[in-house]
């Protein structure tokens, strides 16, 4: 069973994310569990819980997954911003934990300052990992993103990711691999079937295919190997629609949730048109 979901908002209350997923026919869904811009952490209280629980259940959505803050950097040697971005990981993660959700997606984070080592920086980010998930107990993945690379990001490549996976040793570990990153990130240089089966063989001998949690799907603005984060709908960018047509025909990732993170077609984020088209590829 194909599960096509998107990012949703939850401005005046996590239920209202629910509401909004099943107006444009999402299964599956990502929020913010806190403001995705600031440190502090508002945890939500009991009773937006409980309506949000009782949404759930009589809605069709099959999994939730929460984004953490962009301010967050694990990779970083400056140790305020480290240790922020690792109580900010924590208090996310119990957000996701508290209202059932499958895990907490973030960017791993940069090199910084950029003349450090590489290697260092991927342990630091394993390390931090490890702090995270040592306070947050439970079943809840803590669940790294692909970057689309450039200023000395970490975490773009299979490489980056395989070798912080292998270092954390955690069965809550899992990956979140986003279709335009994977591009600009020089990853893949067109979502051709055996540029796409090569990809998936890549990440199936470096970390395993069961380790991929779950996949953002997103078409791009700016072309291959850019370095350059933007999304675009789905079918109007670089990957286009033919490229997901071949993605859907990947037996190996169809059935992970499919969640979009595009502007949409009225500027206000995944709508029922970009769930549509992406369900025509099917
Ligand atoms: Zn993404």
């Amino acid at each position: 069973m194909v599960s096509i979901g998107a990012h949703v908002s939850v401005a005046g209350g996590l239920y209202k994310g629910i509401e909004k997923a099943v107006a444009i026919g999402a299964h599956t869904i990502q929020i913010f569990g806190s403001s995705p811009r600031q440190w502090t952490t508002r945890f939500p209280d009991q009773h937006s819980i409980d309506l949000y629980k009782d949404a759930i259940k009589k809605s069709k959505i099959t999994s939730v997954y929460l984004h953490a803050p962009y301010l967050v950097n694990l990779g970083t040697f400056k140790d305020d911003h480290w240790n922020k971005s690792i109580k900010n990981l924590i208090d996310h993660l119990q957000i996701a934990k508290l209202i059932n959700a499958n895990g907490l997606i973030f960017h791993v984070g940069t090199i910084s300052p950029p003349e450090k080592s590489r290697t260092l920086s991927l342990e630091r980010a394993a390390l931090g990992m490890k702090e995270v998930l040592k306070q947050v107990k439970g079943k809840t993945q803590l669940i790294m993103e692909n970057s689309a690379g450039g200023s000395n990001k970490i975490g773009y490549s299979i490489e980056d990711l395989a070798a912080i996976f292998k270092k954390v040793k955690s069965s809550r570990v899992k990956i979140c691999l986003d279709t335009a990153h994977a591009l600009e990130a020089g990853l893949i240089e067109s979502y051709s079937p055996p540029l796409i089966k090569k990809l998936f063989d890549e990440f199936d001998d470096k970390i395993g295919l069961e380790h991929l949690s779950v996949l953002h799907i997103n078409d791009s603005k700016t072309p291959y190997n850019s370095h350059h984060d933007l999304h675009e709908n789905i079918g109007k960018g670089h990957i286009g629609l033919e490229g997901f047509k071949n993605l859907a025909r990947e037996k190996r990732v169809r059935n992970k949730p499919w969640i979009l993170e595009v502007p949409g077609f009225d500027h206000v984020g995944p709508d029922k048109k970009n769930i549509e088209l992406l369900n025509s590829c099917f």
